[in-house]
């Protein structure tokens, strides 16, 4: 006799744990599955300043700890495994992780976004040597070094930005002509003695054996390469949202972001999405977690209006 949840949500960031909260606390039985990663990308982020509610800032995994626990204080039950396969066309809907197969009338899909790589091989190779999309986790590696950032996007100005406490020299290598990151970042980023702008430039290559020694740069105008010598290549060319095990079944815009059909609910009656899988415009905590309250509520509406039964049940 298998149980099924009122509610499986898939993914632990802002979104999946306030979904959570919220679910639990109107009696639903809830299950998370969290991730390998649990915690999303603020498990990758230093200090957050701008969340209502902690004056003096809060460490980006401190913050999830704090998610985690408030999400298991109201009954959440929590796996922190990866899911590696759905069934969403009938109910209860399954879905399947390393440890067994689980069913629910509804879900939350909350599986967020990753960010961008370039795609080079050498990338690849020395991704952990000195290859990072990741500034405020591996800034402080790079002390007194020279490093670049690819990118121009206010990520980028921001990573930029942030690296000049640590490093000797930033240069922004950039494909376009213009910048696409906002007016105040681009001011800052021109002013600061630390950085330099390399705009109409690529990355054609990667350079090191065990870490990274240089890049090969090359401009997009004129096709010349030349060598820069740097320490670290800070990748910040934006993200993509995790949606691949939806493929085909939920509907998605042309990059993969899901599009709900009904406020946050999606072309599946009962399947929702919440948090940075549906939005590549804000992408913050705070909006992640408000759009994860806006899908326990949408889904307590519809589990209401199916004449379910809220809590726990068992099913042959
Ligand atoms: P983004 O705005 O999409 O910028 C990505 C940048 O990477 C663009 O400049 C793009 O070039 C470049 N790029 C993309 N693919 C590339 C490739 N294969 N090779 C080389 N360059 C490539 O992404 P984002 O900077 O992550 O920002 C996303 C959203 O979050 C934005 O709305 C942004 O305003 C917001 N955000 C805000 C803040 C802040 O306000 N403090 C901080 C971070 C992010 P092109 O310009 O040529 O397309």
């Amino acid at each position: 006799m298998a149980k099924i949840y009122g509610v499986i949500i898939i993914g632990s960031g802002p979104a999946g744990y306030t979904a959570a909260i919220y679910a639990a606390r109107s009696n639903l039985s809830v299950l998370m599955l969290q991730g390998y990663q649990a915690g999303g990308q603020l498990m990758q982020t230093s200090e957050v300043e701008n969340y209502p509610g902690f004056e003096d800032g809060i460490l980006g995994p401190e913050m999830m700890e704090k998610f985690e626990k408030q999400a298991s204080r109201f009954g959440a039950e929590l796996i922190p495994e990866d899911v590696t396969a759905i069934n969403f066309s009938q109910q209860p809907f399954t879905v399947t992780t390393d440890s067994g197969t689980y069913h629910s009338r509804a879900i939350i899909i909350a599986t967020g976004a990753s960010a961008k790589w370039l795609g080079l091989p050498s990338e690849k190779h020395l991704m952990g040597r000195g290859v990072t999309a990741c500034a405020t986790c591996d800034g402080f590696f790079f002390k007194g070094k020279d490093v670049i950032v690819v990118g121009g996007g206010d990520t980028a100005m921001e990573e930029a930005l942030f690296l000049t406490r640590y490093v000797n020299h930033v240069t922004i290598v950039h494909r376009r002509d213009t910048l696409r990151a906002s007016k105040i970042m681009q001011d800052r980023v021109q002013k600061h003695p630390k950085i330099n702008l390399l705009l109409e430039t690529e990355v054609a290559d990667i350079l090191g054996d065990h870490a990274v020694t240089a890049v090969q740069l090359r401009n997009v105008q004129t096709g010349d390469e030349t060598k820069l010598e740097v320490q670290g290549v800070f990748v910040a060319i934006g993200h993509q949202p995790n949606t691949d095990l939806f493929k085909g079944i939920i509907d998605m815009n042309e990059v993969g972001y899901i599009v709900p059909a009904e406020h946050t609910m999606t072309n599946i009656p009962g399947v929702f999405a919440a948090g940075d899988v549906t939005d590549h415009r804000y992408r913050q905590a705070i909006t992640a977690a408000g759009d994860g309250c806006r899908a326990a509520i949408d889904l307590e509406r519809w589990l209401e209006s199916q004449g379910e039964q809220v809590g726990v049940e068992n099913w042959n």
